[in-house]
């Protein structure tokens, strides 16, 4: 079986929708002796205020409707990231609505641990799996890519 190793250092994705940014920050501030030790990368505003509140470097990509979501998604299907933690907004139509789909479907083929709430983020976050090495386990796609047409 093919597989991953999320090493103790994570590289963890954040992503919020404007009107869940505040749950995010407050949730980012909380845990940031948790999250110190790892590596944080977001779309542009949430990197933004993720910085300014956490006073630590964070990877800013584009902002998500201009591509930042693409941008996460890509990397999650080339292995560069270990988690998402992704407050999408259940209340509010998004103008980048195929985006946001499309980065949910990329993280459940890749098998990277994703949270969209808050419950789930704190389940993630005081995993012990969250400190140490990881497995994962690839999906093995081999056939779908050897398919005959
Ligand atoms: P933003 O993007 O962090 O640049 O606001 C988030 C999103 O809406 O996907």
């Amino acid at each position: 079986m093919k597989h991953r190793i999320l090493r103790s250092r994570k590289r963890i994705a954040l992503v919020a929708h404007d009107n869940k940014k505040p749950d995010l920050i407050e949730w980012a501030t909380y845990n940031k002796e948790a999250l110190a030790r790892h590596e944080l990368l977001a779309t542009g505003t949430t990197g933004r205020l993720l910085e300014e509140e956490l006073d630590r470097p964070v990877t800013k990509l584009l902002s998500g409707p201009l591509g930042g979501d693409q941008q996460i998604g890509a990397q999650i299907a080339e292995g560069r990231i270990d988690i998402l933690v992704f407050f999408w907004d259940p209340m509010e139509a998004q103008p980048h609505d195929p985006d946001i789909k499309a980065l949910l479907r990329v993280a459940v083929t890749w098998n990277i641990p994703f949270a969209c709430d808050r419950a789930t983020a704190d389940f993630l976050l005081t995993s012990p799996l969250f400190q140490e090495d990881y497995t994962c386990l690839l999906p093995d796609y081999s056939a779908y890519v050897r398919r005959k047409i």
